[in-house]
Order: C-alpha cells, then sequence, then structure tokens
C-alpha cells in the first residue's frame, strides 16, 4: 500500500488540524497559515544524457512556512530525486522541515531558526550515471537561482542527493552569483568539506548521528522502555541516513543484525561485522546484495523479524496497517520522513510498540545543516567534535521537550512532537503577523 502525494499531504493537514484545534485550540488564522504553503515553483530542467539525447524532468522547489522573517532566516529542506517527486510530496514533507526545526534545540528560546522547504526532480535516480545526477543539479541550480540563496533559501541532501551533487549545485549556482558581493556557499549545506563553500565536519553522519542521540535521550527520560544494555537493530536503506546509523551503531551500543535496501536484505541475529559490510557497500557501488556476512532474506521478511530498534531510513509509506501487525521491535526510531502511515500508528500502539517520529528523530540532519550554515554566514569553522556536542544537545533538548509534552497531554511521542513543533510556531506567527493570542489557546 502505497500513499500519494495528495494523500500525503491531506494527511498532514489533518495532524495540523488534531493537534492545533483539537488539543491547542488555536486560531483559525494560526491553522490556515500551517496548512497552505507559501510558495511551490514548478520548473523544467533540460539534461544532456551521457549518450547525447536531451530529456525534460519536472521539478519543484516548495516553501512551506517560515516562523521568522525571510532575508534573515531562510527556508531550508532537502533536495531530492525520485520517481515519487510532485508538488503534494514535497508539501507534506516541507511541513516536517518547519516542525522539525520548532522542536529541536538546546533551550526553550533556541531552535533551529529556519522555516521549512523541500524540493526534488521526479526521475528513476538508478537511471542516471553520476555525470547526468551532476549535470541535473547543476541545471536546477540555473532554474532556482532567483528563489534560493543563503538567506532565501538553502537546500541540503535528500534521497538520491548526496555531497557530489551538493558541489554541483552549489558551484553553479556560485558561478552565476558569484558578481553579487555575498558568499555563495550558505545556499546548500552537506557539501564536502573541501568545497569552497565550507562544509561541514560531521554534516555526513549528522541524521545517522542524530537518531542515536535522540533514542539515547528517550531511555534515559523513560525508565519503562525495556531495551536491553546491547539492543539489536535492524536498519531498512543504507544511504545518507541508514547508512550512518550503522556506522555508528558501535560507538551507541547497538548490533545490527539487518539490513536492506532497494537491491535486497541480509540478516544475522547473531550481529553483522559492520567494518565488513562497510567495506562491501563501499565496494558494490552502495548496494548490500551479495554481501556474505549474513544471510540474503527478502526486505518485507526483514522488517518482520525480531530486533529490539526498527529504523525506517530509506523511504515513505513503509510501515503499512498490512505490516504493522506483524512488526517485533520494542522501538520504532524513524530515520526517514513519513515512514509509518497513519492508520499503521494505532496498530503500534496496540502493539506497545513505541514509534519516535521522524519530526523528533531525524533532526539531525537539518540541525548540522544550521551549523553549516552559520559557519558558512560567519566564516568562522568548527571542528567534528564541537559539532558533535552541539548536535547532541539540540536532539537531546528535542528528546526532552516531547517527552514533557507527551506526559503533560497523556499522549503518543508523534502527538506530542506536533504539540511542542505548534506550540513554537504559533506564538512566533502571531509576533511576525501582528495577531492577538486567542483566549482558549493554549499557548
Ligand atoms: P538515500 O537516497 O541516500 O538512501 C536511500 C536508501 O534507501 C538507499 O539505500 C536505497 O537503496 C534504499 N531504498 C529505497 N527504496 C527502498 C525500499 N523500498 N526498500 C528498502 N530500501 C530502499 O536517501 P537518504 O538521504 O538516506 O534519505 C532516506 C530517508 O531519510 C528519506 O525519507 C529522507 O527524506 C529522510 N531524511 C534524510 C536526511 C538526510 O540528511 N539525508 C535527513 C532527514 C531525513
Amino acid at each position: 500500500m502505497t500513499l500519494t502525494g495528495e494523500q500525503m499531504w491531506e494527511n498532514e493537514k489533518q495532524r495540523i488540524h488534531s493537534v492545533g484545534e483539537g488539543i491547542l485550540r488555536l486560531e483559525p488564522e494560526i491553522i490556515d497559515e500551517l496548512t497552505t504553503c507559501k510558495r511551490d515553483f514548478g520548473f523544467t530542467i533540460r539534461l544532456v544524457r551521457d549518450n547525447g539525447k536531451v530529456e525534460h524532468l519536472s521539478g519543484w522547489r516548495v516553501w512551506h512556512r517560515n516562523p521568522y522573517n525571510t532575508g534573515q532566516r531562510p527556508y531550508k529542506g532537502g533536495f531530492m530525486r525520485a520517481p515519487s517527486v510532485g508538488r503534494d510530496l514535497l508539501r507534506a514533507k516541507a511541513a516536517l522541515m518547519t516542525f522539525k526545526c520548532a522542536i529541536v534545540g538546546p533551550t526553550e528560546d533556541e531552535r533551529v531558526p529556519f522555516g521549512g522547504a523541500k524540493g526534488g526532480i521526479r526521475c528513476n535516480p538508478g537511471d542516471y550515471s553520476p555525470g547526468e545526477a551532476r549535470r541535473q543539479m547543476e541545471q536546477v541550480a540555473e532554474e532556482l537561482t532567483d528563489i534560493v540563496g543563503p538567506t532565501k533559501d538553502s537546500l541540503g541532501p535528500d534521497v538520491a542527493i548526496g555531497a557530489e551533487e551538493i558541489r554541483a549545485f552549489v558551484t553553479r549556482y556560485s558561478a552565476i552569483n558569484q558578481n553579487k558581493g555575498f558568499p555563495c556557499g550558505a545556499v546548500a549545506t552537506g557539501k564536502p568539506l573541501e568545497n569552497a563553500g565550507g562544509g561541514c565536519p560531521g554534516r555526513l553522519f549528522a541524521t545517522g548521528r542524530g537518531l542515536h542521540y535522540t533514542l539515547r535521550g528517550i531511555s534515559r527520560l523513560y525508565f519503562g522502555l525495556g531495551l536491553p544494555k546491547q539492543p539489536r537493530a535492524i536498519v531498512q536503506g543504507c544511504g545518507n541516513v541508514g547508512r550512518a546509523y550503522i556506522a555508528l551503531a558501535k560507538e551507541f551500543g547497538v548490533d545490527v543484525i539487518g539490513v536492506s535496501d532497494i537491491s535486497g536484505a541480509v540478516y544475522n541475529p547473531r550481529g553483522i561485522n559492520v567494518r565488513e559490510l562497510l567495506v562491501h557497500l563501499q565496494k558494490n557501488g552502495g548496494l548490500v546484495n551479495g554481501f556474505n556476512g549474513a544471510e540474503a532474506i527478502s526486505g518485507e521478511e526483514l522488517l518482520t523479524n525480531e530486533c529490539d530498534i526498527l529504523v525506517p531510513a530509506a523511504t515513505e509509506n513503509v510501515i503499512t496497517p498490512a505490516n504493522a501487525n506483524l512488526l517485533r521491535c520494542r522501538v520504532l526510531l524513524e530515520g526517514a520522513n513519513a515512514p509509518t502511515l497513519p492508520e499503521a500508528d494505532p496498530i503500534l500502539k496496540e502493539k506497545g510498540i513505541m514509534v519516535i517520529p521522524d519530526i523528533l528523530a531525524n533532526a539531525g540532519g537539518v540541525t548540522v545543516s544550521y551549523f553549516e550554515w552559520c559557519q558558512d554566514t560567519q566564516g568562522k569553522f568548527w571542528s567534528e567534535e564541537q559539532t558533535n556536542k552541539e548536535l547532541e544537545q539540540y536532539m537531546t533538548g528535542g528528546a526532552q521537550r516531547v517527552v514533557e509534552a507527551a506526559t503533560r497531554f497523556k499522549v503518543d511521542l508523534r502527538t506530542a512532537a506536533y504539540i511542542v513543533a505548534l506550540s513554537y510556531c504559533a506564538p512566533a506567527f502571531r509576533k511576525k503577523h501582528g495577531w492577538k493570542k486567542s483566549e482558549g489557546s493554549l499557548v
């Protein structure tokens, strides 16, 4: 079962209504603001394929909402290459970005100060060579040059976009804008370290590391989580997010027992030798198939094998009402955006599986993107140690806030995460637009 982008955006709006109106009793103008997008910009890129043929691909960049004034604080969000890319999918994902930024932060007053955005081009990334992927992003820079910029809208890595594609984008954007008298590096984050605009040490692993920090933060607050000392994890997806989670598992005392990606799945209940798996991925074009340190099984079977932590870190809509009943994990740690269908949530709750929602769990990526943006705009660069230390504070702060809201309102962690996000956005919108707080509103 998979949802269309339109259904995903409808679901997102429903969630905003149910928490915003139903729980926090926010004013209609705030609900209106959050259930519409400020901008969605469509474009077409012209790609010259390796064989000389010309192809046109559709792309979009969507801005959800910005609790701050653009010009000081940009919109921020990933750029993806996937067949599912379309206006509504990006609207849903851009809203998630607004909420992530409003949740994590070390103190009540400090959050990630960006509005939410998302973009992408519709294509099957597997059909394109690395050179073609880079040329796609150069064309994207040409098309988006007037709407993006370090203080307007800053892109980041996402599905099928890594450091090299980001480099191509920044290089072309900088070439177009070099005479305008501002440094261009902060137009995107997730740049390679040696990039002229300044990449951030730690960005590559930030989302995966953030997942570990979030779970650690929650385990300390929820004594009833019931995870063993050395929990066993199954990870779906082996790209930017999944690979980083796996690579850091040992550091966080987690045994990886299963991994899957688009090429297949491997499972070893005694534990996978992560170092060997990473070498295999390196040699095998990033794909897990053919890894001989574990048994090859199907991706769907892997999801339902027994483990302590299940980490969907691949794509949306993979935990469905059909498979939720079969899951045998204690914790579902959402590395991907929107991996769980709304109809699956009550089933997971019934089974006693704790869901750590995407808008909290995977916010490490945008957090370190914020650090990279700060460094690029200030010209002052941090060490990896400092990056990781700050990331831990942001993620732990977010986890604590969400657990507190869950306790206060007696709700699950996903609802609590929306309560935290909307409680931060609502006063910011009132301040930005000069709106008065209604008497009934709780925040
Ligand atoms: P990626 O393209 O680097 O990796 C995706 C991985 O998922 C690949 O290994 C691919 O083979 C695998 N995959 C795709 N479809 C699959 C399927 N049906 N079954 C099993 N595996 C499948 O993407 P990414 O950047 O790692 O992003 C993954 C998810 O995390 C997305 O939902 C993205 O929006 C979200 N996310 C990414 C970041 C980031 O920093 N990159 C931050 C927050 C959230």
